[in-house]
């Protein structure tokens, strides 16, 4: 367990009235700042010599590594130190790895489909993070577009490595040793932990069966997923799993505000605008992609959050509407004038036009849609 700041502070002189109370032997100038500071670790507890034995040992637990950090080229699997992801957060994303031997005779296609394999989510090209080689000296040039170890590199991490036979087996050694490191901080389960599916066959049925398995040891406690067999489809749901796993729990998913161009967007195009709430922002492209005619999407920055929730925050205002159009430079680009926005928001448009007028810019504000899916059936009526 992490202990803040004021946890530390309360049994620190200062909090007790007692004597040496700001004493600044510790080399800060109050106990409170000295408590804030080893709550982040940036002192050591023995700095002051006047912090009672049990604080001592309860904050010298509190600084032990939970679990190992251990970085793979330019991937960094391991320093997980909760149970639970909505306790804090999880770090550092399961690593979804595939073994393949340079000696199989089918070696090129499967590289080949490995290579090729990649998915977009929130912006960002996904792709298997690492590929082991077996016999990799048999093989003149490793391949480009991935990250790629030797086997016999790979045996060399500081991992724990679980083979999955059986799945009850394996689910309760990934939870036996996830709670050995972060309850009790024991540093022989403090190496990030590796599942490894030996080849079991290209059998439908087996990938089914993997994905399962494989879907339940990344969110309890697989640090890393090492694959045998290559299956697009469940790398793709093992992906979209884990970009929803290893979220900031406190954090809302964004995307970048700015203007983004669907169908070629061109001067005749529509333009729609929401914020830069990313559940909102992907519905919306969707539909917009299906359009099959240009679009805009502006995207207001709003930190992240859905349009009813930024109005009622403030941070969708009719001034920064204004403002985003200005920054975008809207107006140079297009030669449509309307501006379709959520329907949610339909109460913000005498708001918005007086607002536009006032600032000189030749838009008008048109209510759109409630929901995502009826873009479609509002465009051929617009
Ligand atoms: Fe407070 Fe201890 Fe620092 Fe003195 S040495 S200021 S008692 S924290």
């Amino acid at each position: 367990m992490e202990l803040s700041g004021l946890q530390i502070f309360k049994d620190l002189p200062a909090a007790k009235k007692a004597e040496h109370t700001n004493c600044k032997t510790c080399g800060f100038p109050t106990c409170m700042s000295f408590a804030l500071k080893l709550a982040k670790g940036g002192v050591s507890p023995d700095a002051c010599p006047f912090m009672p034995e049990d604080l001592r040992e309860k904050v010298s637990h509190a600084l032990k590594i939970s679990q190992k950090t251990i970085k793979i080229q330019d991937i960094k699997i391991g320093g997980e130190n909760v149970l639970f992801r909505h306790e804090k957060t999880f770090i550092n994303p399961t690593a979804l790895c595939i073994l393949l031997d340079c000696d199989d005779r089918n070696f090129k296609e499967k590289l080949n489909r490995i290579t090729d394999f990649e998915i977009k989510f929130l912006n960002k090209t996904k792709k298997v993070d690492l590929i082991v080689l077996k016999n990799s000296e048999h093989i003149s040039t490793p391949p480009v577009n991935n990250r790629t170890i030797s086997f016999e590199e790979f045996k060399k991490l500081p991992l724990t490595i679980l083979e999955d036979k059986e799945f009850e087996k394996t689910a309760q050694k990934l939870k036996f040793i996830r709670e050995k490191a972060v309850k009790e901080k024991d540093e022989n389960y403090s190496n990030p932990v590796c599942v490894h599916f030996m080849s079991g066959g290209n059998s439908i049925q087996n990938f089914e069966n993997l994905t399962a398995k494989a879907s339940f040891y990344l969110c309890k406690y697989a640090n890393m997923l090492l694959f045998e067999d290559f299956n697009e489809e469940m790398f793709a749901s093992l992906m979209m799993l884990r970009e929803n796993i290893f979220t900031d729990p406190q954090k809302p998913l964004k995307v970048e505000p700015k203007i983004y161009e669907f169908n070629g967007g061109d001067e005749n195009a529509l333009i729609f605008l929401t914020t830069n709430f990313a559940l909102t922002f992907f519905a919306v492209a969707a539909e917009l992609e299906k359009l099959n005619r240009p679009s805009y999407l502006i995207v207001t920055p709003a930190d992240g959050m859905s349009v009813l929730t930024a109005w009622s925050a403030e941070k969708f205002t009719a001034k920064m509407v204004v403002k985003t159009l200005k920054d975008y430079d809207l107006a140079s680009k297009v030669k449509t004038r309307k501006i379709i926005i959520p329907g949610l928001l339909a109460h913000m448009k005498k708001e918005l036009d007086a607002e536009i007028q006032a600032s000189n810019l030749d838009f008008e504000i048109v209510i759109g849609t409630i929901d995502a899916c009826d873009i479609a059936d509002f465009v051929k009526q617009f």
